[in-house]
């Protein structure tokens, strides 16, 4: 599957993609400028602005190349159980490397997970010894914060709850003792939670005795990993609810279609206004060539109705809006969810289209299915 990067795509390390999220700059900036001017300032304070300006975006520099080594350690180690990476993206929050399956034993989870927290170590061991070896006090300074920092983020990463990497520790002994992967996950999501209500309360209590901003970011943080923990919960629901079923199941067989040499005015007004349907499959000669929705009608003037056809307008065939009638719905639950059209067309064994699958048919059946359960 094809998918859009957001973000600056940077190179390819041991073959896993390394992109830069827009975000990723923002954070960048503010570090190298809370650095310079703050921690470097107060740190050496007799020294001139543009050092401690070089000092600060040399240490983010650091940071964000210790974050790297943190989440390869982890796509490493997942791709050598089988386990194949889309890439690694660099974002607000540090990073992520993104899988294309979950891992379905629980040792390998173990060692997956455990792999960013002991390199985080063993890089803030690593700038720990050049703090104590190097002469300089420029050097000193730098080396001695990302010891600091990396220590701050094995830590942090080891709070168990789920889906930090702690929870993913917690939810694979939990796993390997029970065998319950469901609810191994689920203990580990409601530790993620208690954890999340700890640090919003205790951001609270700062606050109201007078620490401002240290409050304000604990409660920023809780946030974050309350968010965290519900949406990838939700998520292993989803998985869990559309296991074992195919598209085939689902779809819908009798779909209207339209040609591409279809007016976009006859469009609008003999399929659109009239079915109340906001897209169609668009076949010529009975291939499928594409899927027209109202939004791109939205897209052009009102002028140009009559001049153009559907085929000016529509999202032509391409593996972002195509499925197999035998893949699984969780794959055209992903698809759907990100395409940006939140419908695919069914194509059979022959590539020949053999129904439509929309986005709110498969979250209707979850709910239905979650209520069973
Ligand atoms: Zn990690």
């Amino acid at each position: 599957m094809k998918r859009k990067i957001r973000g600056l795509y940077i190179a390819k390390i041991f073959g896993i993609p390394i992109t830069l999220d827009y975000s990723w700059f923002i954070i960048f900036g503010l570090i190298a400028w809370s650095l310079s001017g703050g921690y470097f300032a107060d740190l050496l304070p007799g020294v001139q602005g543009p050092v401690h300006w070089v000092m600060g975006i040399g240490a983010a520099l650091l940071l964000f190349l210790s974050i790297l080594f943190h989440e390869m350690a982890h796509a490493l180690i997942a791709r050598s159980k089988g386990i194949p990476i889309r890439g690694i993206t660099l974002h607000v929050f540090g990073g992520v490397a993104e899988m294309k399956q979950e891992v379905d034993d629980p040792k390998s989870e173990l060692k997956m997970a455990a792999a960013g927290p002991a390199t985080s170590i063993a890089i803030g061991l690593f700038f720990g010894l050049l703090t104590v070896l190097s002469g300089s006090i420029f050097l000193k300074a730098m080396f001695g914060y990302l010891f600091y920092i990396n220590i701050v983020l094995a830590v942090f990463n080891l709070i168990p709850g789920f889906p930090l990497d702690g929870g993913r520790i917690l939810r694979a002994i939990l796993w390997i003792y029970t065998g319950d992967m469901y609810q191994s996950t689920r203990w580990a999501t409601l530790a993620g939670r208690a954890i999340s209500y700890l640090f919003m309360a205790y951001g609270f209590v700062l606050m109201l005795s007078g620490v401002l901003f240290g409050g304000i970011w604990l409660v920023f943080i809780g946030f974050f990993l309350l968010h965290a923990a519900e949406s990838s919960f939700r998520l292993l629901m989803l998985k869990r609810g559309l296991t074992g079923m195919n598209v085939e199941q689902l779809m819908i067989r009798n779909v209207n279609t339209v040609s591409p040499d279809l007016i976009v005015q006859n469009l609008v007004e003999d399929h659109m206004l009239r079915q109340r349907h906001h897209s169609f499959p668009v076949l010529e000669n009975g291939n499928p060539v594409g899927i027209v929705t109202l939004h791109d009608v939205k897209r052009i003037p009102k002028q140009e109705w009559l001049s153009k056809s559907v085929r000016d307008i529509m999202t032509p065939l391409n593996p972002d809006i195509t499925i197999c009638t035998k893949c699984e719905l969780s794959e055209a639950f992903v698809k759907t969810a990100s395409n940006g059209i939140g419908r695919l067309l069914v194509l059979d064994e022959t590539n020949r289209f053999a129904g439509y699958i929309s986005f709110r048919d498969l979250e209707t059946l979850v709910t239905l299915k979650l209520r069973e359960a």
